[in-house]
């Protein structure tokens, strides 16, 4: 299936002079919608995984599809504020701003596999922080996936450590 055909250019959005990558067209379609979570399950193939953790919000989308066919659970990982239990938090860099992201400190068990989802890799400063987080509670990063890597911001540099599969790189 020709993925980049169900995703649209939205320039200057959210700030003036950055282009985004708007997977919506794609998440409207059913097939597109149905193939492209196939594609991604595919990237683990049979390995274990006990943890999918999804990153605020975008990565909300995939993650319990992932997690459910994995027989994995689910994680949220989020932006500050927004988890009502305990939490530990990590600090990271945008490609337009910075933020911080937090996790609940029970999500994830010692030496549980974790596989790390968002829709898109930018920079790779939030792939960074979430890995961090993940590592923080023990946890071991099995694989970071993405429908897409926008390759020219190099973040696949800040997560060279892990295994990194997309779907659609620009
Ligand atoms: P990074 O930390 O890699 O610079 O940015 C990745 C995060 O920003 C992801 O959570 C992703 O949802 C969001 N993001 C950055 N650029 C884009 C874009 O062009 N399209 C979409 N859909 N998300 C983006």
């Amino acid at each position: 299936m020709d993925f980049a055909s169900y995703i649209r250019d939205i320039e200057d959005f959210p700030k003036p002079g950055v282009v985004f990558k708007d997977i919506s067209p794609l998440l409207k379609h059913p097939e597109a919608l149905q193939k492209a979570a196939e594609a991604l399950l595919g990237f683990t193939g049979n390995a274990r995984v006990d943890k999918v953790v999804g990153v605020d919000s975008r990565g909300f989308i995939f993650a319990p599809l992932l997690a459910e066919k994995l027989g994995a659970g689910f994680v949220p990982v989020r932006k500050t504020g927004k988890l009502p239990y305990k939490t530990i938090a990590a600090s990271y860099e945008l490609e337009y701003g910075s933020g911080s992201l937090e996790i609940h400190s029970d999500a994830i068990e010692k030496g549980e596999k974790v596989l790390v989802h968002d829709d898109v890799l930018a920079t790779g400063g939030t792939a960074e922080a979430v890995c961090k987080l993940v590592e923080q509670l023990g946890g071991e990063v099995i694989q970071c996936n993405f429908l897409i890597e926008l390759t020219f911001l190099n973040g696949a540099e800040k997560i060279k450590q892990y295994q990194k599969k997309v779907l659609l790189q620009y």
